[in-house]
């Protein structure tokens, strides 16, 4: 009879762990998205921190905003990444921070950033 009572209680506790674990995407995530990239510069680390969402979500959010910001106000504005420690500029195409630098190797590296402005 205690046995049972214990074993009620262990499957309680588990109810009290977070229920939201599928990841499902929030609509509206790209609006804070640009709420967030009209005050601030940042890159792609910094934004899935700021909206908490993995960096792939960031990433997969960006490239919607990119297309659907053609035809609206706003513009995105990226700054390519870039080595801090020759200076060497990457591909404007990848939202995503290099791993490596082509010219010197070093890791040190500054991810692109994002900025929206709107356009004149
Ligand atoms: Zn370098």
């Amino acid at each position: 009879m205690y046995r049972n009572f214990k074993v009620a209680t262990k499957s309680l506790r588990h109810q009290d762990l977070p229920l939201c674990l599928s990841g499902k995407k929030l609509p509206m995530l790209r609006k804070d998205l640009i709420v967030l990239l009209r005050n601030d510069s940042m890159d792609l680390v910094e934004i899935a921190r700021h909206l908490e969402v993995p960096q792939k979500d960031a990433e997969d959010d960006l490239k919607h905003l990119i297309k659907s910001l053609k035809h609206a106000n706003d513009r995105l504005v990226i700054t390519p990444a870039y080595c801090r420690k020759c200076d060497f500029e990457f591909n404007k195409d990848k939202l995503h921070k290099p791993g490596k630098c082509p010219k010197c190797h070093s890791t040190w590296i500054q991810g692109p950033l994002f900025d929206i402005e709107q356009k004149s």
